[in-house]
């Protein structure tokens, strides 16, 4: 690596050194307590999988360059040259982590190892060695925010295809638009995934609720996210922040996807609208008797998958359970305290790299097939699309014989009329 290379990397660095970072770098006593934490080590049991070692990588990159040799006690590791040998190490750390945070809830410094493994993310951008495909489909999302009238037509009519199959699980009054778009002064922007199996449900459960809502013109997720820039991840916000703003809508509501409704909940700083996760809306309608559920729809016993960027990390954990409640007779939970479920394996960008991490997809999630299996459900439920792929693989490669769904497909199918 040339010197100039490496000052340039060693800029972006610096630019990710707030207070709370330098706190996670400079504290890990290595006790060990995360060391059972990562899904990856329990299913795998390779050292390099352990929370504290993917950190020690940064953490001795961090103590060459920004904290003279010497000033962290020796245990913390020697100092780290950054070369391209390091690189690779930042690579096989960052994406093999699901930025689940199932090991922060069990260090006793709450050290966050998303957040350092977002310092290895954003090296190997600045190095142009991030997943080529994550760029793309970053900047393809950037490309849109920015000629919209290009893709504007075309995507209209895709959504007047969908309608007839939204209407076929809510009739709509004679008149109204079954998937409205663009309506300046909807209370309640819908932004969901590319695929009708974001939309149709979930336009049929708001035009239950009587939602005065509309659809965005753009997808909810964030490549940019998963890459690891944070310049890129605000363009992609922007995009929709923007439209928000445009409709005047009171509230984003973000589709099942927990990467996008973590980025957009907290990241898109103080706006006229507030943020929802689609749950969180469904729960409400719910509690508020707009929409009502046949609990016999669904006869086989369920069980719920918790997206840790939804749960553990955006704090929706009680309204899926409230909608559990209305939706079956048989709910099993998967764990005690949903704060230490295991994550699915499947998120940091991990399925949208796709057959290139399966293999490793499923052997760092066995833990998670033992958990889902021990509870005797027949239905797997979640409200992510990262976690419906990654589940609905391990299905297969596990033959687990389950039927995996998402939450808010369940809730169309089982809406009273
Ligand atoms: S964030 Fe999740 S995947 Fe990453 S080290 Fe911690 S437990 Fe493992
Ligand atoms: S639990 Fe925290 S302090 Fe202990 S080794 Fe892991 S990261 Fe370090």
């Amino acid at each position: 690596m040339d010197t100039q290379t490496r000052e340039d990397l060693l800029k972006l660095f610096q630019s990710k050194l707030n207070q709370a970072m330098r706190l996670y770098l400079e504290t890990c006593s290595r006790c060990g307590t995360c060391t059972e934490a990562c899904h990856v080590y329990a299913s795998t049991g390779q050292v390099k999988h352990i929370a504290a070692y993917r950190h020690e990588i940064v953490r001795r990159i961090y103590k060459k360059y920004f904290k003279g040799q010497g000033k962290l006690a020796s245990a913390l590791g020697e100092p780290k040259e950054l070369t391209e040998l390091a690189l690779e190490e930042l690579y096989e750390a960052a994406y093999s982590c699901t930025g689940c945070r199932r090991c922060m809830v069990y260090c006793p410094h709450g050290i966050d190892t998303q957040m350092l493994m977002s310092i290895a993310k954003l090296l190997l951008v600045g190095a142009n060695e991030e997943p080529e495909i994550l760029s793309m489909l970053a900047d393809s999302s950037i490309e849109k925010g920015k000629s919209l009238d290009l893709f504007k037509e075309g995507f209209l009519t895709a959504i007047k295809n969908l309608e007839s199959q939204v209407v076929e699980k809510w009739q709509v009054e004679a008149g109204q638009n079954p998937i409205p778009m663009d309506q300046e002064g909807a209370d309640l922007l819908y932004v969901a995934l590319a695929g009708a199996h974001s939309i149709i449900p979930a336009a049929a459960i708001f035009n239950a609720a009587g939602e005065n809502w509309t659809l965005s013109f753009f997808e909810a997720v964030n490549f940019g996210a998963f890459v690891g820039d944070p310049s890129r991840t605000k363009l992609i916000l922007d995009r929709i922040i923007n439209e928000a703003v445009r409709l005047k809508v009171k509230e984003v509501c973000i589709c099942e996807c927990g990467t996008a409704f973590r980025v957009m909940k907290q990241l898109s700083g103080k706006q006229p609208f507030k943020v929802s996760s689609i749950t969180e809306v469904h729960a409400r309608y719910l509690r508020e008797g707009r929409i009502r559920l046949d609990k016999e729809k669904f006869k086989d016993p369920v069980t719920y998958h918790d997206p840790c960027q939804i749960a553990r990390n955006a704090g929706v954990i009680d309204e899926p359970r409230y909608i559990l409640q209305n939706l079956t007779h048989d709910f099993r939970e998967m764990t005690d305290d949903v704060r230490y479920n295991w994550c699915c394996g499947g998120g940091g960008g991990l399925v949208a790299l796709g057959e290139d991490t399966l293999d490793f997809r499923m052997k760092s999630a066995k833990v998670k097939v033992d958990q889902v299996q021990k509870t005797g459900a027949k239905i797997l439920a979640t409200a992510c699309e990262n976690c419906h792929t990654q589940l609905s693989n391990l299905n297969d490669h596990y033959q687990m014989g389950m039927n995996v769904q998402f939450l808010s497909s369940m809730i169309a199918e089982a809406l009273v009329q």
